[in-house]
């Protein structure tokens, strides 16, 4: 397949591409049965294979846009991997000249094995919408687009360019899906005000949202795999430097190394936002000015009182971590000593950690004669700010229900892209389900209810119109986080 444009107006063949007329859900208004049938595309990275989904979202789009006014483009990388584009520009007289991108990826982790439901049936069970991709990401997707078609109805004028983005390849690292729009199609995105994309993390207590967390963040990723190679032998002879023993050193080495205890603008901003949902001691450290914050920290971790304040999962807002998620020696009897040994290696590093010298310091520790490969890097990215008029229309929109406030995640998507770029990015998902449906992700059996898809479906359109029509404007800069007005 041949880089570039496949088609600019899609109308013309998609006329000819009967197909598409014929696939199910095309013709039913429903996101529901939009959702079902997008979940049947098996889109599973590698290879991806995102075209046939893709086609199904463009012609979606054309078939609900009878003005024409969206413009329609698959965009093919050199790799044969498809997104998706679609502008539905301005109309206002005093449109603001930028445009809202809104992001979710069409590929999906292999489904593997042990599923209840058939992992690309799109079946509706139980009061529930199975295959993968359920919520990462094509539940997302279809709340994205049906939030735009909805704008076509309206009697107000729109103020910004809304741009839907179906990228392909974000689950190995998004080198061929935004990486590559934005490297090779940069024009399309040279007026982008901010990204809404996935990686929203919303608390829960049971069925109860507590708050809203918004994506503004996220750390490194670096992954490596270390090889020790050498003399194997007999199981019974004396052989201290067998590739597995110095593996197994080596690793250990690795483990051993300190990382510092560093608060960052990321987790300060993360922390400080929490604080005031978390009266008492959390408010008293984290409500406070960075340095305040990492000195009272150092203080108490002096004095074993750290735990008091941290809650499950904080520690890695605040320290590079190190996890040795595989080894490998082969599969042989007991009795014999392998000549090679393997290890995967996954470090999460903060946003401003310094992944070259990392990486010194790691293969410092395994010493000479371990092998360390990158397999990914994904490079740091600026926090994205909380002052923006898109961050506070999401406060004051999403505020009615439950205080907002920003996070940061352990993981990496798109959002990295357009950070880097100087674009606000914020991962935000309009979905609240409890944590026994949110499970699914990456697992067996991933599914979402569809009464709390058609909620999210709705205040994603909710969002969408604030941000884009005319006569909703901002709340004043002065508003405070979290309080939201009507
Ligand atoms: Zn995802």
């Amino acid at each position: 397949m041949t880089a570039g444009i496949v088609s600019g107006r899609l109308r013309r063949w998609l006329a000819a591409a009967a197909l598409f007329v014929a696939a199910p859900g095309l013709a039913a208004a429903s996101p529901v049965a939009w959702l079902q049938t997008y979940l049947s595309f098996d889109t599973s990275t590698p290879p991806g294979g995102e075209l046939p989904a893709v086609r199904y979202l463009a012609a979606l789009i054309e078939r609900h846009d009878p003005r024409g006014e969206i413009d329609v483009r698959i965009l093919v990388s050199p790799d044969g991997r498809a997104n998706l584009y679609a502008r539905l520009p301005a109309n206002a007289v005093e449109a603001a000249g930028h445009s809202l991108v809104l992001l979710h990826h069409v590929d999906v982790v292999p489904a593997g094995e042990g599923w209840r439901r058939a992992p690309f049936g799109g079946e509706l069970h139980r009061g529930r919408i199975w295959g993968r991709g359920a919520l990462d990401a094509k539940s997302l997707g279809i709340a994205h687009l049906e939030a735009m078609l909805h704008l076509l109805d309206s009697e107000l004028p729109r103020r910004r360019d809304l741009v839907f983005l179906a990228s392909a390849d974000e689950e190995a690292g998004g080198e061929s899906g935004v990486g590559w729009l934005l490297e090779e199609h940069g024009e399309l995105f040279e007026d982008a005000e901010a990204v809404l994309n996935e990686a929203g993390v919303n608390r829960m207590a049971g069925d109860r949202l507590l708050w809203w967390g918004i994506e503004t963040a996220q750390k490194q990723v670096l992954w490596l795999r270390v090889t020790a190679a050498g003399r194997g032998g007999h199981g019974s002879g004396f052989n201290p430097a067998s590739p597995t023993h110095r593996l197994l050193r080596a690793l250990n080495r690795v483990l051993d190394l300190e990382h510092a205890w560093r608060v960052t603008p990321a987790s300060h901003q993360a922390y400080r936002a929490l604080a005031a949902l978390r009266p008492g001691e959390f408010a008293d450290v984290f409500d406070r000015p960075l340095e305040v914050v990492q000195a009272e920290l150092d203080r108490r971790r002096r004095e074993g009182r750290l735990d008091r304040i941290l809650l499950p999962g904080m520690s890695a807002s605040f320290r590079d971590t190190v996890q040795i998620t595989r080894i490998d020696n082969g599969a042989g009897p007991v009795n014999v000593a392998p000549g090679e040994a393997t290890a995967l290696v996954d470090a999460r590093l903060l946003p401003d950690t310094d992944v070259e010298g990392f990486r010194r310091r790691v293969e410092t520790a395994l010493g000479s004669g371990i092998h360390a490969e990158e397999l990914l890097r994904s490079g740091g990215s600026p926090v994205s700010s909380t002052s923006s008029d898109v961050y506070r229309t999401l406060e004051r929109v999403l505020g009615v229900r439950a205080p907002v406030g920003p996070t940061m995640i352990a993981g990496t998507t798109d959002s990295r892209f357009f950070r880097r770029l100087g674009v606000d990015a914020y991962g935000f998902s309009p979905f609240t389900l409890s944590a026994d449906d949110a499970g699914g992700i990456h697992g067996v059996d991933e599914r979402i209810p569809v009464e709390g898809f058609l909620r999210g479906c709705e205040m994603m359109k909710r969002v969408v119109a604030a941000l884009v029509l005319a006569d909703r404007e901002p709340a004043p800069a002065s508003a405070a986080a979290g309080q939201g007005e009507p």
